[in-house]
């Protein structure tokens, strides 16, 4: 068994990606396969549900094929996806009835609204732990059952299925055998109560959604059932599944009530472990389970920013700064500090704990002796001053001090970025040497059920620290660069007059 493989399948926004681990959580082999993104209107953002499907299975197929081995060198396959992204499909005949709505796709917003001028807010707060908003499933959802023609009968004589996409590609590779999905994928759809752990009959009346669409709901790591595809040999268990930023937290071994993942990419995700406990945010975080192991149920915090890494690329494309993303940490070290400089990146609005789509980005504090270098370094400290932003509404909910912070995703590689990140938080930031937590997550919640991996304790020592940072900066100072900060978000706030 321990000389076998674990497949895991990272289904992403924008590329499909199979990756094989191996007993010590090493990967041997990786194969990425981009798709297309469909935007019919404005705002609408769609995949072609057959293209997700194709894409992750042909590089399956492609890494198994180039690693020499056939399915019986398979101990498990773990699936992790993009999340909240909608697919309907036929039960009969297993074609989809419309392309997959993504996540990022705002076609809902004004029903949403609509929503929450008729009251319901607190009601899928806390039956769900979250905001309403059209990033969630089930307005989605509802909008196929009323826009595509034939839909809702359909749905309504029981003909159609709907799940997210860990649900849709499981059915795929058992031919339509099994319909399921995880907890942590439910609990971003609105429609499935975090409490008791079940789809709600209420929001299923409130969004006018038939329950027979609605596919079973397993626990993130045990054994579902096989393959059934031909396209492997034999048929391969499939023992764990997770969304993508849960099985992200799971791969960095946050595994205790506490501890805090961020992965700073083109946004930035930061999930805290809140243990059994599903924690009611009183600072605009989400409220979403992070898997369920064993028959208990771990929640976690969630808050994202909008605009990360992103700020770096249009310090690089709008403003042709610097030609590369790295060349920021070069322009950035010329200078001691941002010399009063503050860039709050609110390109598109705020995210958590702000949540404000009128706020636009600032510069603040430029004086005649600004630079160049002053103004990369505050792009740096402005991803790092939102980070620290949502930690502390983390703590603050969970009425506990995070003592580390691990990160992961592309910007990580900016050893700049993570020092100002340690120096403002006071406490150590720590890189991984596998940056791949995401399908890492996925590898270990298939394995464990399997027994490929005795247990979480056992897989504990294969995270391994490629490098620390701790704070160094005088409290003094980090506390004056937070007071400008805040001040700097206030001038954005509420910008856009509409
Ligand atoms: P995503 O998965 O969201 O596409 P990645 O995890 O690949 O994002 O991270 C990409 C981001 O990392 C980009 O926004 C880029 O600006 C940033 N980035 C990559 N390398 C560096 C670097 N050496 N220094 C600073 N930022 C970097």
């Amino acid at each position: 068994m321990k000389s076998k493989l674990i497949l895991a399948f990272d289904q992403g926004t924008t590329s499909s990606r199979a990756i094989l681990f191996n007993h010590d959580g090493e990967i041997v082999r990786v194969s990425q396969k981009p798709f297309e993104q469909i935007f019919p209107k404005p705002g609408w953002v769609e995949h072609n549900p057959n293209d997700i499907w194709s894409s992750q299975i042909s590089v399956a197929a492609e890494v198994v094929a180039q690693h020499g081995i056939n399915g019986t060198d398979i101990a498990a396959i773990g699936i992790t996806n993009q999340r909240e992204t909608v697919v309907v499909w036929d039960r009969e005949t297993s074609e989809p009835i419309y392309n997959a709505i993504v996540w990022q796709d705002r076609r809902t917003a004004r029903y949403c609204d609509e929503l929450k001028d008729a009251g319901h807010e607190d009601l899928i707060k806390k039956k769900t732990g979250l905001v309403i908003d059209a990033y969630f499933s089930a307005t989605k959802l509802k909008w196929i059952l009323d826009n595509i023609e034939g839909a809702r009968e359909k749905a309504e004589a029981g003909k159609l299925c709907f799940g997210t996409v860990d649900c849709w590609l499981i059915w795929k590779l058992t031919r339509g055998k099994m319909f399921i999905t995880d907890v942590s994928n439910a609990s971003r759809t609105m429609l499935f109560n975090i409490h008791t752990m079940s789809w709600d009959k209420e929001l299923m009346e409130l969004f006018n959604i038939p329950e027979s669409m609605l596919p079973e709901v397993k626990q993130s790591s045990e054994v579902y059932g096989t393959t059934a595809t031909t396209l492997f040999s034999t048929k391969i268990p499939i023992a764990g599944i997770a969304g993508d930023q849960q099985a992200a937290l799971f791969g960095q071994m946050c595994t205790k009530p506490g501890m805090v993942k961020n992965t700073y990419g083109t946004g930035c995700f930061l999930l805290m472990n809140t243990g059994n406990k599903a924690v009611y945010s009183k600072n605009n975080l989400l409220t979403t389970v992070a898997w369920k192991i064993n028959g208990e149920t771990t929640y976690a915090l969630e808050g994202s920013v909008f605009v990360g890494g992103a700020a770096i690329q249009w310090i690089r494309d709008g403003l042709r700064m610097v030609r590369t993303a790295p060349g920021i940490n070069h322009l950035a070290e010329m200078v001691e500090d941002n010399g009063g400089v503050y860039f709050v990146p609110a390109l598109t609005g705020l995210g958590a704990p702000y949540w404000d789509q009128y706020a636009r980005g600032a510069m603040l504090g430029i004086t005649r002796g600004t630079t160049d270098a002053h103004i990369a370094r505050a792009t740096l400290e402005g991803i790092a001053f939102q980070v620290y932003d949502i930690v502390k509404a983390m703590e603050a909910d969970a009425g506990e001090k995070s003592i580390e912070l691990r990160v992961d995703g592309g910007a990580t590689a900016s050893n700049l970025l993570m020092q100002i990140q340690s120096d403002l938080f006071g406490f150590k930031i720590i890189r991984p040497k596998t940056l791949e937590t995401t399908a890492m997550g996925a590898a270990y919640l298939a394995g464990l059920a399997v027994g490929y991996w005795d247990s979480i304790d056992d897989i504990q020592s294969q995270w391994i620290v490629d490098k620390e940072f701790f704070p160094e900066a005088p409290k003094e100072k980090v506390d004056n660069m937070l007071h400008y900060w805040h001040k700097a978000v206030k001038c954005t706030q509420n910008w856009i007059e509409e």
